[in-house]
């Protein structure tokens, strides 16, 4: 799985995340701003979500074209404890 967070204080709608990854993240229709789509959501949370790793590649693109930089992406690593 992959660990997504969008700082959405930040955010400015311009609606490149969910342009480049749809299937994680959606236009929220409250604020405008990005959210996690509802099924991948950590704890109900809209700015913190796990999504699974097919998505990597748009997940990447979309933190790498954030003009806020406010995604943040990362693999869940493997506990080892
Ligand atoms: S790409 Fe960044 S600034 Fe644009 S809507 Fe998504 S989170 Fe907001």
């Amino acid at each position: 799985m992959i660990v997504v967070t969008i700082g959405r204080e930040g955010c400015i709608s311009c609606g490149q995340c969910w342009g480049s990854c749809p299937q994680v993240f959606i236009e929220d229709p409250e604020d405008g701003k990005s959210s996690i789509i509802e099924g991948y959501r950590i704890a109900g949370k809209v700015d913190e979500g796990s999504a699974p790793d097919q998505f990597e590649a748009c997940l990447k693109e979309a933190e790498e074209a954030c003009p806020a930089e406010v995604i943040r992406v990362s693999p869940i690593q493997p506990s080892f404890d």
